[in-house]
């Protein structure tokens, strides 16, 4: 008899249900202190000045999109490994979305297709607005070389850190924005820390903060200073723009704040694991995931390539005979262009062929902070017999 083994879990302990507890006996389920509790925590852990929890990072991303700005007739540029998210809310906005293509060490958008293809763009008239990308697994992009490009170009830049709090970049904590202009994460009970559901902006501009305040709840405001005209009293409020109830509950907050205080934790378990999966698999014909020395990731996954020309079986038994041995596996991603919504907007199969050959042989295998030695080495095992 096995237990299954998924690809990710959260982690919740007693401390996390003390303090979800605490806010349901408390005056305030939502827009109260649990949520500023919680967004001091992010910036402090982060070093950024201004953080701003909303309901999902699919919120993250749509309102940081427009807090910069981007509307119709604008592009806004992603990676095509990553979920459909990142990509969606420049479309959310009415710009136009295209994709750079990816780096087979890092998984990363390539630094240099996206030189090739802004060199191309700006001949042609149309530079991105914004760049998206996306820290695969909780690995940094090369944060430094695209804002440098960012410089160059004048496009802006929002990092999509779904994948990376806890990760670090040159030495810094992702999310410090030393490189971009707002920064993205997401809580998901997949992702390092949870919330349920829900997600974050990051940012040092007030310009930005101001815009995302607002953008999140409906684009109200009731500071006087930002009304058109005078105050009418205590109870008025102004619609600025339109905006969204995006908001994150103080319920999530509070389990958020707790699952901060255990960061790092979390993340120096899924170090531990990843590195022990370097060491066990070394023999077997995959690749393993390449770490740049710039970067310290927070390891939300760990991928392996298969070397399909050494192993008599397609990438298709290998992922079915894991399923049936109970182990979890899963596949990030398809790439978005490939989508049928995106292949309907006029993307085609070809169109990245780097995100494809990547696509056509990657298997995500189990990491998550509560993995047992016992059940990685069932993994190992189950691998090696699978693959040899
Ligand atoms: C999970 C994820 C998202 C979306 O996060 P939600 O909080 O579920 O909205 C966006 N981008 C990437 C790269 C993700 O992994």
């Amino acid at each position: 008899m096995t237990s299954y083994i998924p690809y990710g879990r959260q982690n919740i302990n007693q401390q996390d249900i003390d303090a979800v507890v605490a806010v349901l006996h408390s005056d305030w389920l939502t827009q109260g202190r649990a949520i500023d509790r919680f967004e001091q925590a992010v910036a402090d852990y982060c070093g950024v000045k201004y953080a701003i929890a909303v309901s999902s990072a699919t919120a993250a991303l749509h309102i940081a999109c427009l807090a910069i700005g981007l509307g119709e007739q604008d592009y806004l540029w992603t990676s095509p490994n990553t979920f459909v998210a990142s990509a969606n809310c420049g479309l959310y906005c009415g710009a136009k979305v295209d994709f750079v293509d990816i780096d087979l060490h890092t998984y990363n958008l390539s630094i240099e297709a996206l030189e090739q293809k802004l060199d191309n763009a700006s001949k042609q008239g149309c530079l991105p607005k914004v760049l998206v990308p996306v820290h695969f697994a909780g690995q940094s992009c090369d944060m430094e070389k695209i804002a440098a490009l960012s410089q160059q170009y004048g496009f802006q830049v929002i990092e999509d850190a779904s994948h990376a709090i806890g990760g670090k970049y040159q030495g810094n904590a992702i999310g410090c924005c030393e490189f971009s202009d707002l920064a993205v994460f997401s809580f998901h009970p997949v992702k390092i820390i949870t919330t349920g559901e829900g997600g974050m902006v990051l940012t040092n501009r007030e310009d930005l903060y101001e815009k995302l305040i607002r953008l999140r709840s409906h684009g109200i405001t009731r500071n006087p200073k930002l009304m058109q005209g005078e105050s009418h009293g205590a109870w008025y409020y102004q619609q600025l723009e339109l905006g969204f109830n995006y908001r994150m509950t103080d319920i999530q907050a509070a389990l958020g704040s707790s699952q901060m205080q255990r960061l790092e934790e979390f993340v120096s378990r899924r170090r531990f694991l990843a590195q022990r999966y370097n060491y066990l698999l070394q023999n077997l014909p995959i690749t393993l995931p390449h770490q740049h020395p710039d970067t310290e990731s927070s390891w939300h996954l760990y991928v392996i390539r298969l070397h399909l020309d050494k192993i008599h079986k397609t990438h298709l038994q290998v992922f079915e005979e894991l399923r049936q041995a109970d182990i979890g596996v899963n596949l990030h991603y398809i790439p978005v262009h490939t989508q049928p919504y995106y292949q309907n907007i006029g993307f085609k199969w070809g169109d990245f062929p780097k995100s494809e050959a990547y696509y056509a042989d990657a298997i995500s295998i189990p990491l998550y902070y509560g993995l047992s030695k016992e059940d990685q080495n069932r993994v190992v095992e189950n691998l090696r017999g699978i693959l040899t």
